[in-house]
């Protein structure tokens, strides 16, 4: 645990608030420009070091990590509205973060700066639930994550189990209505302090169980970029913000929501990309110059390894599985496996889509977390 800083060191310091893997990811980038990084992140559970031991929930933390360090960044966006408050250089900042939080803000935001966005609505209660209409998906206004704050609602005759389930007389719920896509999107987008933006290539995302399975880059659609800038201008964003949409069955975009911070559907982007999200975040978030997000193969496939079953943090299989050429493999270093969890990733790149998608999955299959 580092308690002070050496003030003859020039090193710039990022302070990120969350140590788990995306922290881990920025701070290899950081480092790479001889940045020094200090997560915060609760007792015995970073996985990077140093960590300052505390809870980012507490303003009392986030006061002193911010006095140890330069900039603060985040690689979550629950951290609660006053301990990021208590942070003078916050990159994204509290703006920005209040209006991504609250998933009602956040829609009503993009739809006011005329982006597509499905047919939503504030619905306090069950009566207004059903004023809205069936078939919808009703999700929790704040801390909805992989899915967990949502639920699809066919009929007014499925509602009280979904009010239930989403325990809709405790937290804030809105009416979503239900988009029947075709095809889940996603986009990287960095921008600077200065307001200067990259865009990275569109990628075609591939969900199991609510949880990001496979990104597939780039997918060739014109039009998202421009709204993901647009996205990300409207809340006035610095940093690098994930971007997922749904490309309706009639050919239409439509905004899911935007992450402010690094992304799961952005990991590709460290062996597949000229200059990664993470290394963008970390430019954009000192004020730096923007590198190029253009691919350096055709193709880039990724695919995410998760807990099988309860067991040790390090899998089987890896041996096997650095056999196979144009694959890099991320093993997170969690200290223990659980069913579900993010352990690590696999990105593989190739001539085409389908083949990096072959050598990924091919990995992927090999490598196995839990006993
Ligand atoms: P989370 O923030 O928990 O990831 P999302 O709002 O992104 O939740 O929703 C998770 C998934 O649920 C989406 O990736 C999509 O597959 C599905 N989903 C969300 N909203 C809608 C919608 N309006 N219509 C259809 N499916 C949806």
């Amino acid at each position: 645990m580092v308690e002070t800083r050496d003030v003859n060191r020039p090193a710039p310091t990022l302070g990120i608030l969350g140590g788990g893997q995306l922290a881990k990811m920025t701070a290899a980038a950081a480092r790479q420009l001889g940045c020094d990084v200090l997560v915060l992140e609760q007792p015995g559970r970073s996985l990077v070091a140093p960590a300052l031991e505390g809870d980012w929930n507490d303003p009392a933390w986030t006061r002193k990590l911010a006095g140890l360090v330069d900039v603060v960044t985040l690689e979550s966006e629950f951290v609660n509205l006053p301990a990021l408050e208590a942070v003078p250089v916050l990159f994204p900042g509290v703006a920005t973060m209040r209006l991504v939080q609250d998933k009602l803000l956040q829609k009503q935001t993009f739809a006011g700066a005329g982006l597509p966005v499905p047919r939503f609505a504030d619905t306090p209660t069950p009566d207004a639930v059903r004023a809205f209409g069936f078939p919808c998906v009703l999700k929790k206004r704040r801390n909805g994550y992989d899915g967990k704050g949502n639920a699809t609602v066919r009929s007014a005759a499925e509602l009280p189990a979904a009010w239930a389930k989403l325990e809709g007389d405790r937290h804030a719920l809105y009416a979503e209505e239900f988009c029947d896509f075709t095809m889940e999107l996603a986009i990287i987008i960095t921008r600077g302090r200065d307001g200067a933006v990259v865009r990275y290539p569109v990628v075609e995302t591939v969900n199991r169980d609510h949880i990001c399975h496979i990104v597939k880059a780039p997918h060739d659609d014109p039009r998202v970029a421009d709204i993901a800038q647009r996205a990300v201008e409207a809340i006035d964003g610095v940093g690098s913000f994930g971007m997922e949409l749904f490309l309706g069955r009639d050919g239409a975009l439509m905004v899911n929501e935007i992450a402010p911070r690094v992304h799961n559907t952005g990991h590709y982007t460290i062996e597949a990309c000229i200059c990664s999200q993470f290394e963008n975040h970390v430019r954009a978030v000192f004020g730096w110059p923007l590198g190029s997000p253009a691919m350096r193969a055709p193709a880039a496939v990724m695919v995410n390894l998760l807990g099988a079953a309860d067991g040790p943090g390090m899998p089987q299989g890896l041996t096997e599985a650095l056999k196979i050429p144009n694959v890099h493999i991320h093993v997170y270093g969690k200290s223990r496996s659980v069913r579900g969890r993010k352990m690590g990733h696999v990105t593989a790149l190739g001539a085409s889509v389908a083949e990096a998608a072959a050598a990924a999955q091919r990995a992927a299959g090999l490598i196995r977390f839990g006993a």
